[in-house]
Protein backbone atom coordinates (compact mmCIF):
# COMPACT_ATOMS: atom_id res chain seq x y z
CA UNK A 1 0.00 0.00 0.00
CA UNK A 2 1.75 3.50 -1.02
CA UNK A 3 -0.01 7.10 -0.70
CA UNK A 4 2.16 8.51 -2.98
CA UNK A 5 -0.11 9.29 -6.26
CA UNK A 6 0.33 7.25 -8.72
CA UNK A 7 1.30 9.18 -12.25
CA UNK A 8 -0.31 7.37 -15.55
CA UNK A 9 1.39 7.87 -18.83
CA UNK A 10 5.17 8.29 -19.31
CA UNK A 11 7.68 10.55 -20.79
CA UNK A 12 10.68 9.41 -22.38
CA UNK A 13 13.58 11.60 -19.92
CA UNK A 14 16.78 11.77 -21.59
CA UNK A 15 19.63 12.03 -19.45
CA UNK A 16 21.46 15.46 -19.73
CA UNK A 17 24.43 16.57 -17.93
CA UNK A 18 22.87 19.85 -17.24
CA UNK A 19 20.26 18.65 -13.73
CA UNK A 20 16.86 20.55 -14.70
CA UNK A 21 13.67 20.92 -13.00
CA UNK A 22 11.36 18.43 -14.05
CA UNK A 23 8.30 21.37 -14.50
CA UNK A 24 11.65 23.25 -16.80
CA UNK A 25 11.38 20.30 -19.06
CA UNK A 26 9.55 21.88 -22.18
CA UNK A 27 8.02 18.88 -22.95
CA UNK A 28 6.18 19.39 -19.85
CA UNK A 29 5.65 22.85 -19.45
CA UNK A 30 2.05 23.91 -19.92
CA UNK A 31 0.98 20.32 -19.96
CA UNK A 32 -2.90 20.30 -18.02
CA UNK A 33 -2.85 18.06 -14.89
CA UNK A 34 -6.10 15.83 -14.03
CA UNK A 35 -5.62 14.85 -10.31
CA UNK A 36 -8.25 11.75 -9.38
CA UNK A 37 -9.52 10.96 -5.66
CA UNK A 38 -10.89 7.75 -5.89
CA UNK A 39 -11.02 4.17 -4.37
CA UNK A 40 -10.49 2.96 -7.46
CA UNK A 41 -6.96 4.18 -8.34
CA UNK A 42 -6.67 1.00 -10.84
CA UNK A 43 -9.66 2.10 -12.78
CA UNK A 44 -7.57 4.67 -14.81
CA UNK A 45 -6.26 5.52 -17.31
CA UNK A 46 -9.12 3.30 -18.37
CA UNK A 47 -10.17 4.50 -21.75
CA UNK A 48 -8.41 7.22 -21.02
CA UNK A 49 -5.00 5.59 -22.11
CA UNK A 50 -6.61 4.79 -25.58
CA UNK A 51 -6.08 6.59 -28.78
CA UNK A 52 -5.69 10.53 -29.06
CA UNK A 53 -5.96 11.11 -25.45
CA UNK A 54 -3.50 7.79 -24.57
CA UNK A 55 -1.05 9.16 -27.13
CA UNK A 56 -1.41 12.76 -25.48
CA UNK A 57 -0.84 11.25 -22.09
CA UNK A 58 2.35 8.91 -23.11
CA UNK A 59 3.50 12.02 -24.82
CA UNK A 60 3.25 14.43 -21.63
CA UNK A 61 0.83 16.75 -23.45
CA UNK A 62 -1.24 16.05 -20.41
CA UNK A 63 -0.88 14.23 -17.01
CA UNK A 64 -3.07 12.22 -14.70
CA UNK A 65 -2.60 11.42 -11.33
CA UNK A 66 -4.35 9.06 -9.45
CA UNK A 67 -4.81 9.62 -5.21
CA UNK A 68 -5.65 6.23 -4.02
CA UNK A 69 -8.35 7.41 -1.03
CA UNK A 70 -7.67 4.29 0.63
CA UNK A 71 -4.37 4.72 2.70
CA UNK A 72 -5.89 7.87 4.08
CA UNK A 73 -8.69 5.90 5.80
CA UNK A 74 -8.85 5.11 9.73
CA UNK A 75 -7.14 2.73 11.96
CA UNK A 76 -5.75 -0.67 11.19
CA UNK A 77 -8.28 -1.63 8.21
CA UNK A 78 -8.06 2.46 6.72
CA UNK A 79 -11.63 2.77 6.98
CA UNK A 80 -12.73 5.78 4.67
CA UNK A 81 -16.69 5.53 5.21
CA UNK A 82 -19.16 5.53 7.98
CA UNK A 83 -22.65 5.13 8.39
CA UNK A 84 -25.21 8.18 7.76
CA UNK A 85 -25.94 10.23 10.71
CA UNK A 86 -29.85 10.15 11.08
CA UNK A 87 -29.88 6.58 10.17
CA UNK A 88 -30.46 5.40 6.48
CA UNK A 89 -29.24 2.55 3.79
CA UNK A 90 -25.46 2.90 2.84
CA UNK A 91 -22.24 4.15 3.62
CA UNK A 92 -20.84 8.15 3.28
CA UNK A 93 -17.12 8.38 2.71
CA UNK A 94 -15.68 10.54 5.99
CA UNK A 95 -14.56 14.35 5.66
CA UNK A 96 -11.80 13.56 7.94
CA UNK A 97 -10.51 11.05 5.45
CA UNK A 98 -11.34 13.21 2.46
CA UNK A 99 -9.81 15.86 3.77
CA UNK A 100 -6.17 14.43 4.11
CA UNK A 101 -6.41 13.65 0.36
CA UNK A 102 -7.60 17.08 -0.60
CA UNK A 103 -4.90 18.38 0.51
CA UNK A 104 -2.66 16.14 -1.14
CA UNK A 105 -3.89 16.91 -4.04
CA UNK A 106 -3.82 20.68 -3.73
CA UNK A 107 0.03 20.41 -2.91
CA UNK A 108 1.82 22.37 -6.07
CA UNK A 109 -1.57 23.62 -7.20
CA UNK A 110 -3.10 27.17 -7.49
CA UNK A 111 -5.59 27.96 -4.87
CA UNK A 112 -7.33 30.43 -7.15
CA UNK A 113 -10.01 28.22 -8.50
CA UNK A 114 -10.45 29.59 -11.67
CA UNK A 115 -6.64 28.22 -12.62
CA UNK A 116 -7.66 25.24 -10.69
CA UNK A 117 -11.19 24.07 -10.34
CA UNK A 118 -11.82 21.42 -7.70
CA UNK A 119 -14.93 19.91 -8.07
CA UNK A 120 -16.86 16.60 -6.94
CA UNK A 121 -18.36 14.19 -9.26
CA UNK A 122 -22.20 13.99 -8.12
CA UNK A 123 -25.61 13.66 -9.49
CA UNK A 124 -26.79 16.77 -7.70
CA UNK A 125 -24.40 18.65 -9.47
CA UNK A 126 -24.62 21.06 -12.10
CA UNK A 127 -24.74 19.39 -15.25
CA UNK A 128 -21.42 19.11 -17.69
CA UNK A 129 -21.99 20.56 -20.92
CA UNK A 130 -18.93 21.53 -23.61
CA UNK A 131 -18.60 25.50 -21.98
CA UNK A 132 -17.47 24.28 -18.73
CA UNK A 133 -14.96 21.33 -20.72
CA UNK A 134 -14.04 24.51 -22.99
CA UNK A 135 -13.72 26.59 -18.98
CA UNK A 136 -11.53 23.86 -17.84
CA UNK A 137 -9.54 22.91 -20.75
CA UNK A 138 -8.07 26.64 -20.22
CA UNK A 139 -7.37 25.65 -16.49
CA UNK A 140 -4.22 24.39 -15.59
CA UNK A 141 -5.36 21.37 -14.29
CA UNK A 142 -8.20 20.28 -12.26
CA UNK A 143 -8.67 18.14 -8.76
CA UNK A 144 -11.72 16.04 -8.98
CA UNK A 145 -13.41 14.01 -6.13
CA UNK A 146 -14.89 10.76 -7.14
CA UNK A 147 -17.50 9.58 -4.56
CA UNK A 148 -19.01 5.87 -3.90
CA UNK A 149 -21.36 4.66 -2.08
CA UNK A 150 -24.04 6.91 -0.61
CA UNK A 151 -21.45 10.15 -2.24
CA UNK A 152 -19.69 12.18 1.10
CA UNK A 153 -19.74 14.13 3.84
CA UNK A 154 -21.17 17.48 2.85
CA UNK A 155 -18.86 19.65 5.14
CA UNK A 156 -16.25 18.65 3.08
CA UNK A 157 -17.95 20.39 0.23
CA UNK A 158 -18.44 23.00 2.26
CA UNK A 159 -15.18 23.72 3.73
CA UNK A 160 -13.37 23.67 0.51
CA UNK A 161 -15.56 25.13 -1.91
CA UNK A 162 -15.91 22.65 -4.21
CA UNK A 163 -17.71 22.27 -7.28
CA UNK A 164 -20.40 19.41 -7.41
CA UNK A 165 -20.74 18.73 -11.00
CA UNK A 166 -23.14 15.85 -12.98
CA UNK A 167 -22.75 13.98 -16.13
CA UNK A 168 -26.14 13.75 -16.50
CA UNK A 169 -29.82 12.71 -14.64
CA UNK A 170 -28.92 9.12 -13.87
CA UNK A 171 -27.19 7.83 -11.00
CA UNK A 172 -23.50 5.59 -11.15
CA UNK A 173 -22.06 3.54 -8.69
CA UNK A 174 -18.77 5.71 -8.37
CA UNK A 175 -17.85 8.86 -10.20
CA UNK A 176 -14.70 7.29 -11.53
CA UNK A 177 -16.91 7.29 -15.23
CA UNK A 178 -17.88 10.40 -14.93
CA UNK A 179 -14.84 11.65 -14.36
CA UNK A 180 -13.08 9.72 -17.06
CA UNK A 181 -15.77 11.56 -19.26
CA UNK A 182 -15.47 14.81 -18.47
CA UNK A 183 -11.35 14.81 -18.66
CA UNK A 184 -11.67 13.18 -21.99
CA UNK A 185 -13.87 16.09 -22.85
CA UNK A 186 -12.03 18.68 -21.44
CA UNK A 187 -8.45 17.16 -22.69
CA UNK A 188 -9.45 16.75 -26.62
CA UNK A 189 -10.11 20.83 -26.75
CA UNK A 190 -6.42 21.19 -25.37
CA UNK A 191 -4.11 22.21 -28.51
CA UNK A 192 -2.04 20.27 -29.39
CA UNK A 193 -4.23 16.76 -28.51
CA UNK A 194 -6.50 15.86 -31.69
CA UNK A 195 -4.61 15.95 -35.19
CA UNK A 196 -7.15 18.21 -36.75
CA UNK A 197 -7.70 21.09 -34.48
CA UNK A 198 -10.53 22.58 -37.17
CA UNK A 199 -12.94 19.53 -35.74
CA UNK A 200 -13.25 21.20 -32.14
CA UNK A 201 -14.73 24.00 -33.93
CA UNK A 202 -16.51 22.45 -36.08
CA UNK A 203 -18.60 19.54 -34.04
CA UNK A 204 -21.57 18.99 -32.24
CA UNK A 205 -22.02 21.56 -29.23
CA UNK A 206 -19.30 23.71 -30.30
CA UNK A 207 -21.61 26.09 -32.08
CA UNK A 208 -24.97 25.45 -29.84
CA UNK A 209 -25.83 23.10 -33.10
CA UNK A 210 -25.58 19.12 -33.72
CA UNK A 211 -23.34 17.92 -36.28
CA UNK A 212 -24.72 17.16 -39.75
CA UNK A 213 -24.60 13.96 -41.33
CA UNK A 214 -21.45 12.34 -42.02
CA UNK A 215 -20.67 10.31 -45.13
CA UNK A 216 -17.57 8.44 -46.22
CA UNK A 217 -16.53 5.04 -48.61
CA UNK A 218 -18.36 3.60 -50.06
CA UNK A 219 -20.38 5.66 -52.22
CA UNK A 220 -22.87 3.73 -52.63
CA UNK A 221 -24.23 1.01 -50.23
CA UNK A 222 -26.80 -1.33 -49.83
CA UNK A 223 -28.97 0.97 -52.36
CA UNK A 224 -27.60 3.76 -49.73
CA UNK A 225 -25.87 6.80 -52.08
CA UNK A 226 -24.16 9.66 -50.55
CA UNK A 227 -25.78 12.68 -51.04
CA UNK A 228 -24.82 13.92 -54.29
CA UNK A 229 -24.02 17.83 -53.38
CA UNK A 230 -21.16 16.19 -50.82
CA UNK A 231 -19.26 14.71 -54.37
CA UNK A 232 -20.04 17.80 -56.35
CA UNK A 233 -16.92 19.44 -55.01
CA UNK A 234 -18.64 22.61 -54.43
CA UNK A 235 -17.66 23.93 -51.38
CA UNK A 236 -20.15 26.88 -50.85
CA UNK A 237 -22.95 24.03 -51.47
CA UNK A 238 -21.85 21.96 -49.20
CA UNK A 239 -21.38 24.31 -46.60
CA UNK A 240 -24.68 25.09 -47.36
CA UNK A 241 -26.36 21.72 -47.19
CA UNK A 242 -24.40 20.98 -43.52
CA UNK A 243 -25.57 24.35 -42.24
CA UNK A 244 -29.23 23.45 -43.28
CA UNK A 245 -28.80 20.05 -42.38
CA UNK A 246 -27.17 20.77 -38.44
CA UNK A 247 -30.42 23.38 -38.36
CA UNK A 248 -32.79 20.47 -38.96
CA UNK A 249 -31.26 18.12 -37.08
CA UNK A 250 -31.13 20.33 -34.11
CA UNK A 251 -34.31 21.78 -34.24
CA UNK A 252 -36.02 18.23 -34.33
CA UNK A 253 -33.77 16.29 -31.88
CA UNK A 254 -32.99 19.40 -29.06
CA UNK A 255 -35.87 22.06 -29.36
CA UNK A 256 -34.05 23.53 -26.02
CA UNK A 257 -30.69 23.72 -28.15
CA UNK A 258 -32.70 25.17 -30.95
CA UNK A 259 -34.36 27.92 -29.00
CA UNK A 260 -31.41 28.77 -27.38
CA UNK A 261 -29.50 29.28 -30.66
CA UNK A 262 -32.48 31.39 -31.85
CA UNK A 263 -32.55 33.57 -29.35
CA UNK A 264 -28.75 34.01 -29.28
CA UNK A 265 -27.85 33.02 -26.05
N1 LIG B 1 -26.73 9.05 -2.80
C1 LIG B 1 -26.31 9.88 -3.87
C2 LIG B 1 -25.79 9.06 -5.04
C3 LIG B 1 -24.53 8.34 -4.75
S1 LIG B 1 -23.95 7.49 -6.15
C4 LIG B 1 -27.47 10.75 -4.35
O1 LIG B 1 -28.60 10.27 -4.30
O2 LIG B 1 -27.25 11.89 -4.80
C5 LIG B 1 -22.25 7.22 -5.71
C6 LIG B 1 -21.24 8.17 -6.33
O3 LIG B 1 -21.30 8.06 -7.72
C7 LIG B 1 -21.46 9.63 -6.02
O4 LIG B 1 -20.84 9.98 -4.82
C8 LIG B 1 -20.83 10.30 -7.22
O5 LIG B 1 -19.45 10.56 -7.03
C9 LIG B 1 -21.00 9.29 -8.33
N2 LIG B 1 -22.09 9.63 -9.26
C10 LIG B 1 -23.29 9.04 -9.32
N3 LIG B 1 -24.05 9.58 -10.28
C11 LIG B 1 -23.32 10.53 -10.88
C12 LIG B 1 -23.57 11.45 -11.93
N4 LIG B 1 -24.73 11.50 -12.58
N5 LIG B 1 -22.58 12.30 -12.28
C13 LIG B 1 -21.40 12.28 -11.63
N6 LIG B 1 -21.11 11.44 -10.61
C14 LIG B 1 -22.05 10.57 -10.23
Amino acid sequence: MTDKPKSHGRLAMRPTLQPRSLMDAPELRGSWVAKVITLFPEAFPGVLGESLTGRALKHGAWRLETIDLRPFGEGKHRNVDDTPAGGGAGMVLRADVLSRALDRAAEGTPADRARWPVVYLSPRGRRFDQATARRWSRAEGITMLCGRFEGVDERVLEEYGIEEVSLGDFVLTGGEIAAQAMIDATVRLRPGILGNAASTEEESHASGLLEHPQYTRPAEWRGRPIPPVLLSGNHAAIEQWRREQSEKITRERRPDLWNKHESGD
